[in-house]
């Protein structure tokens, strides 16, 4: 049975005080709340307070992106080792933003997602298409490219290979208030396990397929109701406490009814 998660991507928001007091309330709010996982991804310069702030919480944390190497002459960069160290446990890998402004393509990606098999951290790998290609009906094209392009090849073991996280993430559904249908959403959902069935066998029947793109509290049940789909990755609907633990509520409350 795969547990929901829901993962909050903060993106380049919040200073260290807004983080923290954000994590202080959250937690109160979220405290009785155990038939999901929570995660946040703040900026690094967060990590390491929210590190200790949520030890005695069931809120988890996750990095928006990391470098592959675990050191070295990498100006501006962050290691898997230092996530680790910090008690990291997931990180964001290829979110269509670093595809996008920061050219990360899929041999880059296959590099990243070594280096977070091999430190022991959870990968949370974002595909999705553009709207031109969705409206040229390359959708399938594109996921299979890229979901295949960072994973083939790689030695997977069978333990991290059920706890990877994969994220369908519409690029032209990101911050734009246009979540895609939730119907829409459950079929690329199954394309993609059938991609991974296909190629990794029952070892990725514990993989859990996130959506994300305008997730909002009053239309967030219809993505994580859907069969074969696992939780979301949540941008703007994070930012706000409020909101964001009416986000988890809703659908912790659609997962118990
Ligand atoms: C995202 O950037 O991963 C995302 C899903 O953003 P939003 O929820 O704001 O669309």
């Amino acid at each position: 049975m795969r547990k929901t998660l829901i993962v909050a991507n903060w993106k380049m928001h919040k200073t260290l005080s807004e983080a923290e007091e954000f994590v202080k309330r959250l937690s109160g709010e979220i405290a009785d709340i155990n038939n999901i996982e929570t995660v946040i991804c703040p900026p690094f310069t967060s990590l390491a307070s929210l590190a200790v702030l949520t030890e005695k919480t069931t809120i988890l944390l996750g990095a928006q992106n990391m470098h592959w190497q675990k050191e070295g002459a990498f100006t501006g960069e962050i290691s898997p080792l230092m996530l680790r160290d910090l008690g990291v446990k997931y990180v964001i890998i290829g979110h269509s933003e670093r595809r996008l402004y920061f050219n990360e393509n899929s041999r880059l990606l296959k590099r990243k997602m070594a280096a977070a098999f091999n430190y022991g951290l959870v990968p949370i790998l974002c595909v999705g298409e553009n709207w031109e290609q969705r409206s040229a009906r390359e959708t399938e094209n594109v996921i299979k490219e890229q979901l295949l392009g960072a994973l083939e090849g790689l030695d997977i073991g069978k333990d991290a290979m059920q706890k990877m996280v994969l994220a369908y993430e519409p690029v032209w559904a990101i911050g734009t208030g246009n979540p895609a249908q939730g119907s829409e959403v459950g079929v690329v959902a199954g394309f993609m396990r059938s991609l991974l069935q296909e190629r990794w066998g029952d070892s990725c029947q514990g993989v859990r397929i996130l959506y994300g793109g305008s997730v909002k509290p009053d239309n967030i049940v219809e993505f994580t109701g859907k069969a074969g789909m696992d939780g979301a990755l949540v941008g703007g609907s994070s930012l706000d406490v409020k909101t964001f633990a009416a986000l988890l509520k809703a659908v912790s409350g659609e997962r118990s009814a």
